[in-house]
Parts: C-alpha cells; structure tokens; sequence
C-alpha cells in the first residue's frame, strides 16, 4: 500500500514502524473473512482492511478522530484473527495499538464514557477496588432502574461473590516431593485471581507435581493489558516497567526458565514487550529477554515439561478453548 508520510513525520519513531507495515498491506481483504466484527456487521470500516485505512489516514494527515472513525476502532476485539489470515503478515496488532493510543491523545470522548474508561483503567487491575466496586454494586442493586442501561449491563457483569482460595499466597512454590528441575515465574494477573483462584492454584499443583518451582512476585499485578487496549499508554507502561524489571531482576538471580502466563491475552502482550520498548535504550536489552522468556503455561507443558495429555488407561473426554489470543496474537 503507497503511504505518503512526510520525512517529518517519520522521525516519530512509531510512524516509522507503522509506515512499514502500512507497506506491506496489499489491501487484498482476505483478513474481512476472518474478522468477527466485519462478518457480524458487514460493514468495510468493521473489518481490518478498513481500519487499517482508517488508522494510516489519522496518522498521515493528523486529523483529530472523528466519533465515527473512533467507533469503528473501538469495535475491533483484538483477536488477531486477521493477522493469521494476512498473507503478506501485516502486524495489524501494532497498528490498532498505535490507533488507539492516538486516539487517546487526540479525542474526546464523552464525559461518562471518559468515567467509565476511567473507571475501568483503575478498578479491574487493582484487586482491592475490584472486590470493593462489586460490594458497592451489590448494595446499589436495587436502584438500578434509575441508572442508564449501560451502566445497569456492566453491573450485571460484576460478580456478587467470589471463590474462597485454597492456596496461600507465597512468592516461592516449591515442589514438595521432588528436587526442582526447572524455575518459572507465574504471572497470576489481575481480575483472573479474584474471580477464578483455582485457575492459578491449578497451574502452581501441577507445575510443582512435576517438579517445577513457580515464583510470584508479589509486586507484580496487572500485565498492563488492560490499560494498552484503552490506549492509556502511561499507565500501561508504569505496569510494563514494575514487571520488566522485577521479572529481570529474577532473571539476573539465575535459573529462570520461563515466564509462564495461564491467560493468553496478557501472555500476547508479554511477549510483545520487546517490541513496545524497542526504542527505549534503558528498557530494550531488559524487555526483549522477558519477551523471550515468556510463554503460555499450555506451551510450556508440552514443549518443555514434555506432558503427554493422553491417558492409556481412562478413556477420558475433555473440551480445550485455545483461545483467540494464543491462536493468532
Ligand atoms: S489480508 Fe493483509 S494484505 Fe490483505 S487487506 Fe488484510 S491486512 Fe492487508
Ligand atoms: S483483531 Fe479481530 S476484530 Fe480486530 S480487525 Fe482483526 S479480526 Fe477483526
């Protein structure tokens, strides 16, 4: 695809990357088979090929978003389905990255929109304020009808209760009955925690049965996924730098053989942080190698741990989701 930057512009380092990868897009539309959004709405700005034109018009002719074009950026799912389908393997990720964070800068929205954004940004990373909000809408469920319809769907979302753990929270699971042959970190998230522990509880039993010693920093928290999906660069990368660093820092210490994360979606942007901080002298040696290092646990059983799933004995049925993000991202 032509694009017609100006050398001015390209000295902004993210135009440059993006530039490259406008280049590559041959505007073929072989992504809109696979876009969920532009099958269910059928409209071109719903698919990739018409968000990719929307994006590089923004960025080439600084226009400050219009409501329509941040619609239709804000539909995309960031389920990649269109990456896999590309044949000319544009990085369509990057672009809606870049997309929404100038949305960000260079918008605004709504004055609830912007509480609920904002809202959303700094309860669901915080697990503390997460289970405080779902008390508070537990309380304040009886008066929903006097609330806007929006507001009144995404209290029906919050859990009015949550599942007791059964693990204690410790920064070292060791294997009990065997030497550890390998260390990982595990990146436990955010909501995930609160709302299904044994998700987490599940993954450090069966790791230490196989011998695996599971670290979990307690300073790490949120990957920083939410926040980068709403285009709040900063508050994504204040969580990018703690993570970085601490995960590096155990790295240093020896023996870290992965990074393991149970949740595809935060994995995808793990093993992107190389990527977002490839220009940042201090950080770039320092996230390249947590990117490198980070895996989905479900590759690490297989690839590393070597586990056979197939059981001789039982004749056993299970159902696996491999979800969008590890599929594509
Ligand atoms: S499939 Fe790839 S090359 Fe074709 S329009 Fe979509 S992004 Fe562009
Ligand atoms: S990430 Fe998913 S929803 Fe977004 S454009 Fe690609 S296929 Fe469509």
């Amino acid at each position: 695809m032509q694009t017609n930057f100006t050398e001015n512009q390209l000295k902004d380092k993210d135009n440059k990357s993006s530039e490259k990868i406008f280049r590559k897009c041959v505007h073929c539309g072989m992504c809109n088979a696979t876009c969920p959004t532009y099958q269910l709405l059928g409209d071109e700005l719903d698919g990739p090929r018409g968000r990719i034109y929307l994006i590089q018009d923004m960025l080439e002719n600084e226009k400050k978003p219009s409501k329509n074009v941040v619609k239709h950026i804000d539909r995309c799912l960031s389920c990649y389905g269109c990456m896999t389908t590309c044949p000319s393997e544009v990085n369509y990720m990057h672009l809606i990255d870049h997309g929404r964070n100038y949305v960000e800068k260079n918008f605004q929205r709504p004055f609830f929109d912007r509480i609920i954004r904002d809202a959303l940004s700094k309860i669901l990373p915080n697990s503390k304020l997460f289970k405080l909000m779902s008390y508070l809408v537990k309380l304040g469920k009886p008066f929903q009808i006097f609330l806007p319809s929006k507001l009144k769907n995404m209290m029906k979302l919050m859990p009015s209760s949550f599942p007791k753990k059964t693990l204690k929270e410790k920064k070292i699971y060791r294997p009990k009955f065997k030497k550890p042959i390998a260390r990982v970190a595990l990146l436990t998230g955010c909501v995930q925690k609160e709302l299904s522990p044994q998700i987490n509880e599940s993954t450090i039993r069966l790791l230490n049965r196989h011998g695996v010693e599971v670290i979990v920093p307690k300073k790490i928290q949120c990957c920083g996924s939410l926040n980068h999906h709403l285009g709040k660069q900063d508050l994504a990368h204040k969580d990018f730098i703690n993570n970085i660093n601490i995960w590096y820092d155990e790295y240093l210490r020896g023996n870290l053989d992965a990074i393991l994360s149970n949740t595809s979606g935060c994995g995808t942007t793990l093993k992107d942080y190389g990527f977002i901080f490839r220009n940042n002298k201090e950080l770039k040696k320092k996230a390249k190698k947590i990117s490198e290092l980070t895996k989905d646990v479900s590759e690490y059983l297989s690839k590393n741990l070597n586990l056979k799933f197939i059981s001789k004995s039982k004749k056993l049925k299970i159902a696996y989701h491999s979800a969008c993000s590890m599929q594509h991202g």
